[in-house]
C-alpha cells in the first residue's frame, strides 16, 4: 500500500458522516443467511403445550433455555462472516454487480472504495443486504 493509498483511505474513513449507521437487524441478517449464504436461520418458537421446549425455524427441537442454539446465527460484524459473504457473492457471480452498485452510489476513487468495503465488516454486510433488497424489488 502506497502512502497515497493510506492517505486516501484515512480521508475516506474520516469523511464518513457520523450520522450514517449500518446496523444489521435480524431481518437483514436472516436475508443474507438464507438468500445469499443458503444457510439455516435459527429462530426459536416455544411450544405452547410444552413451553420448556422450542421449535426452531431450522427444524430442530431444542430446550427453550438453549441459548447456544440461537447463537448459531451469524452476526456479520466480524471478518469471518464478511469473508463468507464475499465468497458467496463471488461464487454466485454477483460480486461485480454488487461492487458496481456501491461504486455508482459513491464518487470515491477505487482505492477508497476497496478500503470502504473492507474496513468495517458490519457496514460491508449492511451494504450487501441493502443491495439485495434493491435487487429483489
Ligand atoms: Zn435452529
Amino acid at each position: 500500500m502506497t502512502p497515497e493509498d493510506k492517505r486516501l483511505i484515512a480521508e475516506y474513513i474520516n469523511a464518513e458522516p457520523e450520522s450514517m449507521t449500518y446496523k444489521l437487524d435480524d431481518d437483514r441478517r436472516k436475508l443474507i443467511t438464507e438468500k445469499l449464504l443458503g444457510e439455516k436461520w435459527h429462530f426459536l418458537m416455544s411450544d405452547p403445550v410444552c413451553p420448556e421446549w422450542s421449535d426452531c425455524s431450522c427444524g430442530a427441537r431444542v430446550l427453550s433455555t438453549d441459548a447456544y442454539h440461537h447463537s448459531l446465527n451469524r452476526t456479520f460484524d466480524n471478518n469471518t462472516d464478511m469473508m463468507a459473504v464475499r465468497k458467496a457473492l463471488r461464487d454466485k457471480g454477483k460480486w461485480w454487480k454488487f461492487y458496481l452498485s456501491v461504486e455508482n452510489a459513491n464518487t470515491y476513487a477505487p482505492q477508497k472504495l476497496m478500503a470502504y468495503l473492507d474496513t468495517e465488516p458490519e457496514r460491508f454486510c449492511w451494504l450487501v443486504s441493502e443491495w439485495m433488497k434493491e435487487v429483489e424489488k
